[in-house]
């Protein structure tokens, strides 16, 4: 990846480098991107990727995909097979190196039941209320457990029989003897095993006692060789504990170095509320366009090269902060405007009948492809008597400054003529219905030989040769920036945008757009960049999305506060 060669360019990147350096781990490299199975990825998750991921890339060394598939009852393989497939699509691979931390259950069992035996692990027998009471306050210590002193031969006697299903859920724990005092609350004679009889999506009834996250992970690290296990900031007070495990082992230990989320304005990532939302119904699926999924995202219209764009200029740092939608924004307007082939298409057309152009005839006008891109070509668009033009840019009684059509004024059909406009045709309810023009046409280079001037150049589409599609207008999913702590005081469902979505029925494209292949993007001139949904779009009905404005629209979007 060439967009993330920029090594000890962070400090993760910079321990690495000096680690490589001092020769630790025989100056191995490896990483792993753990996610749990429980939802889709969403562009929080990319960062991880794009740093876990990029970091192997650069340095000569590896990257693991591990499933942290310990919690049975959330867990599904729909989101294993979506979670590989997206990585993909963001341009990573872990070649043969895909993990489950189900796989190591045996290992993990082994590696407690060693625990007991050093006496640094007990069976407790305190129900789930009572273990909070007995763990105290942050500024307060708590109380030890009356089975903490349970004799070893008991501890193991008991917790192979919780393996065997003996006894119902809850009624004991294994837990570590670390201290009840501690400082760090994660130290007060964690958990590690939990009663669940629940069938998992990959062991199946085998197990009805499942390890927990602090248990799995650092010892799944361990296992795999990981040398450095990168997190984010919430896990910082979980790394005394992830260290003691090992130290108590003595088996290999990665180092867990801790970084800050990304954090994106005006959506939710965490999955429990993407979740909701697809249940709920208040949007449509994962793949909703307007999801910071990266299905949401891809379908979209958004690239792979956009997202570690932006992953890359948001960096890695230890600083929890909020960045501003627009990033995104601006990431996949400047990777477009490179790769995407212009096209015209007319969003709200407005009727132009052209009165001295001859009847029944029309004519092809050269398009450039691609202004920034001299090998995309040309391509022929049909120019016509009648064509279609944007209602907006049209004025009945136009300011001096509208440069665009209005009664008595001429302005450049782009690729095309000059047009004046003559008259306004209504219905009965008074709406505009048809303007009737008239060309003048030896502007056909968009110069008249007169030397007469027009300020504005405007889109249209032939109305003989237009192709009818649907056009999805979007903003952002989320009126606050903050939806989950809002100076509104309103729950986050609440602050959906009720204009997050705008379809609109029969627009006019241009004729070459009939050959677009679900997800193809363009730029649509003057209207943004618009990608062929990938899901609704068909034959017979082409359905487009929307993946940006052309500019930055986000002062208006602060506007409708
Ligand atoms: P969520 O709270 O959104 O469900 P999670 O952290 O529980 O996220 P996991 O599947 O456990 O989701 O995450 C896999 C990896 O992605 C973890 O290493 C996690 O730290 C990282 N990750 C999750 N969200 C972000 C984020 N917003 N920014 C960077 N990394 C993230
Ligand atoms: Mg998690």
């Amino acid at each position: 990846m060439n967009e993330t060669k920029q090594k000890s360019a962070d400090f993760v990147r910079q321990i690495i480098a000096d680690d490589i350096q001092s020769g630790k781990n025989d100056g191995r490299v490896h990483t792993r991107f753990p996610p749990e199975p429980n939802g889709y990825l969403h562009i929080g998750h990319a960062k991880s990727i794009c740093l876990n991921f990029g970091i192997a890339n650069e340095f000569g060394g590896q990257c693991n995909l591990r499933f942290d598939d310990t919690n049975p009852t959330t867990e599904d393989v729909e989101y294993v097979e979506s979670i590989q497939d997206d990585i993909r699509w963001l341009g990573f691979d872990w070649e043969d190196r895909l993990f489950f931390a189900s796989d190591y259950f045996d290992r993990l069992y082994e590696l407690a039941v060693e625990l007991i035996k050093k006496g640094k692990a007990y069976v407790c027998s305190l129900a789930a209320d009572q273990v909070s009471e007995y763990r105290g306050k942050w500024n307060e210590p708590g109380r030890n457990s009356p089975d903490r002193d349970r004799p070893i031969e008991e501890n193991l006697d008991l917790f192979e029989r919780m393996k065997n299903g003996e006894f119902p859920d809850g009624k004991y724990t294994l837990r570590a003897k670390i201290d009840m005092a501690s400082n760090n609350m994660n130290l007060r004679d964690p958990a590690l095993y939990r009663i669940r009889h629940e069938r998992h999506h990959r062991t199946g009834d085998q197990w009805c006692i499942y390890p927990n996250y602090d248990w799995t992970h650092g010892q799944s690290d361990s296992f795999e060789g990981i040398t450095h296990s990168i997190c984010t900031l919430e896990f910082e007070n979980h790394r005394p504990l992830y260290d003691w495990f090992l130290e108590q082992l003595g088996i290999h230990h990665p180092q867990q170095i801790e970084f800050a989320k990304l954090q994106i304005s005006h959506v939710v990532t965490s999955k429990r509320r993407l979740l909701a939302m697809v249940n709920e119904g208040l949007v449509d699926g994962w793949d909703d366009p307007r999801m910071p999924t990266l299905r949401g995202l891809r379908r979209r219209g958004y690239t792979p090269e956009s997202i570690r764009s932006l992953c890359q200029r948001v960096g890695v740092t230890k600083a929890n902060s909020l960045t501003d939608y627009a990033w995104l924004e601006q990431a996949i307007r400047e990777d477009l405007n490179k790769t995407a082939p212009r096209a015209m298409a007319v969003l709200n057309p407005l009727k132009v009948v052209i009165e001295n152009y001859p009847e029944g005839q029309s004519e092809i006008r050269q398009a450039i492809n691609n202004p920034e891109d001299p090998d995309a070509g040309t391509r022929d668009v049909p120019f016509g008597r009648e064509i279609f033009i944007e209602r907006s840019d049209f004025m009945e009684d136009a300011p001096k400054k509208f440069f665009r059509l209005a009664p008595g004024r001429e302005v450049r059909l782009r690729y095309a003529y000059f047009l004046k406009c003559h008259d306004v045709v209504k219905d009965a309810s008074g709406e505009i219905t048809e303007l009737r023009c008239t060309y003048d046409p030896e502007t056909a280079g968009g110069k008249a030989p007169d030397g007469r001037k027009v300020k504005g150049t405007i889109h249209w589409v032939s109305a003989e040769h237009a192709i009818d599609a649907t056009v999805r207008l979007y903003e952002t999913l989320f009126t606050e920036p903050t939806p989950l702590n809002s100076p509104t005081g309103l729950d986050w469902k609440e602050l959906i945008n009720p204009n997050s979505l705008t379809e609109l029925k029969s627009c006019k494209l241009e004729p070459s757009l009939g050959n677009a292949n679900p997800g193809d993007r363009f730029q649509f001139e003057r209207n943004g960049y618009f990608c062929v949904d990938t899901k609704d779009s068909t034959a017979e009905e082409m359905v487009f999305n929307r993946t940006v404005t052309l500019k930055d629209t986000w002062a208006k979007v602060k506007d409708k506060k």
